[in-house]
């Protein structure tokens, strides 16, 4: 019998994912796979119209079009703090998803060690084991997942070569605090170790809690490769647009890999994306103040049916503790509340590395009336 390779034993297919498939069979309100249930604005949707007749419709330069990557560079510039050259800091992506494996295979060799925060999107894992690198996993503890420096330290000790850092967290919904990215940054100097973030979230963040960018702190950029993406800000998951910002060093690295392994992200969706790059400040405050408005209808039914969670700090996804409904296996009450209440989730061991069963993670990315129809089924867990 010929093999496949070894690295794919070490990791499942995305549970995330399965579970959208699981939803859609059962027709259940999909609670798991985290995108939208609401159009992206409809000046963004005629934008793509219009590039639908003018073009481009061939390739654009592999590492992202001249126009959207000078767009991302103002934007980001502005957001983060620093000055970024789009000639130089920047390759646009196919989602943050390339840009993360993409990342990976710029700074690791076979047999290097990434530290990864544990619980972790599941991506992460998979990233390290397909560019032949080892995770070590530091714990994020519940129910406010701090980590402990100690830990962390030692991970840096043994070896990690970069640490991934997903702020605001996927799946907790925790935004680390200004002090815990300088301890982050004060050990990755230390060890001379890469951080390389995930920062999709970084516009869905819940007030007093603000989103800190770790390459902005001193001696940080030059470390840090920062991956992004347009597929939450703008609800455009299926557009697949997402980038990498980095110093140049690291930058013409990561043209070598994302070239080879795409060629490049849709030239189509890029031109028609730039005008959401140049949206005015307001559009942020007023997403934000969307997914607030979302994070608290949610929250509502949660605490309405009795259930125990984690508030989110940003992001948006809640993870909910099942141990008093009388269940041990998270990945079984999950299939059963797909089937019998109709709501899926995902079962919260597939984002930890220890034993922890008893945690679903809901996401909130969904029209009101939507998350009405799930709290309105969720109520049925009503203990009493
Ligand atoms: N980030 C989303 C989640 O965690 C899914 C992203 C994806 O499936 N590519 O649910």
């Amino acid at each position: 019998m010929l093999k496949t390779s070894a690295r794919l034993e070490a990791f499942t297919e995305s549970v995330i994912r399965s579970m959208t498939r699981l939803a859609n069979k059962y027709q259940a309100i999909n609670l798991s796979q985290g995108f939208p249930d609401f159009d992206p604005p409809e000046i963004l949707l005629k934008s793509l119209e219009r590039v639908a007749k003018d073009g481009p419709h061939q390739y654009s330069v592999t590492w992202g079009a001249a126009n959207f990557r000078a767009a991302l560079a103002r934007k980001q510039s502005k957001f983060m703090g620093i000055e970024l050259n789009p000639d130089e800091n920047i390759v646009v992506t196919c989602g943050s998803t390339e840009a993360m494996m993409a990342a990976m295979m710029t700074v690791c060799d076979p047999g290097d060690k990434v530290a990864v925060f544990s619980p972790f999107y599941e991506n992460y894992a998979a990233d390290a084991i397909l560019t032949g690198a080892e995770p070590i996993y530091v714990p994020l503890s519940p129910p406010d997942f701090t980590f402990k420096k100690e830990e962390l330290r030692n991970a840096f000790k043994n070896g990690a070569k970069a640490l991934v850092l997903c702020n605001p967290s996927n799946p907790s919904g925790k935004i680390f605090t200004k002090e815990e990215l300088e301890s982050i940054a004060m050990l990755a100097k230390e060890f001379d170790a890469y951080v390389i973030t995930d920062e999709v979230y970084e516009h869905i963040v819940y007030a007093p809690h603000t989103h800190q960018y770790i390459a902005a702190l001193p001696g940080m950029f030059e470390r840090t490769i920062s991956c992004g993406s347009l597929s939450k800000t703008y609800a455009i998951t299926g557009w697949r647009l997402g980038y990498i910002i980095a110093p140049l060093a690291i930058i013409n690295a990561a043209r070598k890999v994302h070239d080879f392994l795409t060629v490049g992200a849709a030239a189509p969706l890029q031109e028609a994306a730039v005008t959401a790059l140049e949206f005015p400040d307001s559009y942020y405050a007023e997403l934000q103040h969307k997914y607030t408005g979302l994070k608290n209808t949610f929250l509502s039914y949660l605490d309405a049916a009795g259930l125990q969670y984690t508030k989110p700090q940003g992001a948006y996804y809640v993870l909910v503790d099942i141990r008093h409904l009388g269940w041990n296996d998270d990945v079984k009450f999950a299939e059963w509340l797909t089937k019998e209440i109709g709501v899926a989730g995902v079962p919260g061991s597939s984002f930890f590395r220890e034993p922890v069963h008893h945690l679903i993670r809901f996401h909130f990315a969904k029209k009101q009336a939507t998350l009405d129809a799930a709290g309105e089924k969720l109520m049925k867990l009503k203990k009493g």
